[in-house]
């Protein structure tokens, strides 16, 4: 993204960690997608005290990004400026207690719904279904099944943007549909989900159901976003989508998928611009078709490419 010496400049003026930091780190990989442009400087935190030392003497003028393992997550060609956070292994760990679970919030949500399984906890399967991390699912109040972060959360604990440490109720969170009302630049480190006493197989076949159905619905295999849009009051998205006659739509590398329209898929040679423009395409459509102004569900966050690469305005930069 950045000629060498802005970056090096960039890292210059960062605090001393002790965790990792990454110059002009690729994100691509670390995205469902895919796609996209380098992050200016990644950085890896050893813990949440090493996070929050960080957040606390990093200069206030440089942007912090935090991802989790974008799995609805457009990060646009030009990369993101900045210091994008991605916490590792070390915010992985979930233990169980009783009928709660205690996880790190870069701990997959598929793991939490397995210790949950272990531990004879059932209101947790809905977890099994959704390909993030419990951070990301937090942020985006995920939910599967009639069920949301909302219904489970007891409690979260989040940086805000100078290291400051909050410990914050389901109330203080402010979930709604795909949103929590914590400020964008706050940083989930742990998580408290409860459940209720269940039976350990009963637990397991609801989430093998789960799984199955995931399969038989949406394209799992594909390199993907998730769901694209948010569902407007009252409908579903991909139906106005289907509608609107956007089913299998591409522009470049980017396709409606056939199998679940409100997913975009990149079938190989995607830009994030590709994806970004298909998307905006299908608002359009399905505006003229229906009166509908869809909003997208998935973040996208960085700048457009080229040599006059510009902020795109930071809908999801957090
Ligand atoms: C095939 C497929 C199926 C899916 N099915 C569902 C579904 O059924 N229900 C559903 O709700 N979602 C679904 N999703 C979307 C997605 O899996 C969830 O939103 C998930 O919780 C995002 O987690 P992530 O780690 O991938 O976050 P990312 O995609 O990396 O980030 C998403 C947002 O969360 C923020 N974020 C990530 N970590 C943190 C943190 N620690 N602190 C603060 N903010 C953070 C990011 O800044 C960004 O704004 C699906 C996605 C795919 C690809």
């Amino acid at each position: 993204m950045a000629a060498k010496s802005r970056t090096t400049r960039l890292i210059g003026r960062l605090p001393a960690v002790r965790g990792r930091y990454t110059e002009d780190a690729p994100l691509a990989k670390l995205t469902r997608f895919r796609v996209g442009g380098p992050a200016e400087v990644r950085f890896r935190p050893a813990d949440a005290e090493d996070l929050a030392a960080f957040l606390t003497a990093k200069p206030a003028d440089v942007p912090v990004t935090v991802i989790g393992v974008g799995s609805n997550l457009l990060v646009r060609d030009g990369g993101v400026p900045g210091v994008v956070v991605r916490l590792g292994r070390e915010f992985a760990a979930i233990d169980a207690d009783g009928t709660e679970v205690g996880a790190g919030t870069a701990a997959m949500g598929l793991n939490v719904a397995r210790v949950a399984r272990e531990a004879g906890i059932t209101g947790l399967e809905f977890l099994c279904g959704i390909p993030g991390t419990i951070g990301g699912a937090l942020r985006m109040n995920a939910g599967a099944y009639g069920v949301e972060m909302k219904d489970v959360t007891v409690v979260a604990r989040a940086l805000d943007a100078a290291g400051g440490v909050h410990d914050l109720s389901p109330g203080e969170l402010g979930f709604t549909y795909r949103r929590c009302a914590v400020p964008g630049d706050w940083i989930f480190v742990s998580v408290t989900v409860h459940g209720r006493p269940g039976d350990k197989a009963g637990i397991a076949r609801r989430m093998d159901e789960i799984q199955a159905a995931r399969q038989d619905s949406q394209p799992l295999r594909e390199s993907t976003g998730g769901s694209t849009f948010t569902n407007p009051p009252g409908k579903k998205a991909w139906e106005l989508i289907a509608g609107a006659g956007c089913r299998g739509l591409r522009r470049g590398g980017a396709m409606v998928s056939e199998k679940h329209c409100n997913f975009l898929i990149n079938t190989g040679s995607a830009t994030a611009a590709d994806l970004e423009g298909l998307g905006e395409e299908v608002r359009r459509r399905v505006l003229e078709a229906t009166g509908v102004r869809l909003e997208w569900e998935i973040r996208r966050v960085g700048v457009t490419a080229g040599p006059a690469a510009r902020e795109v305005a930071g809908e999801g930069a957090s």
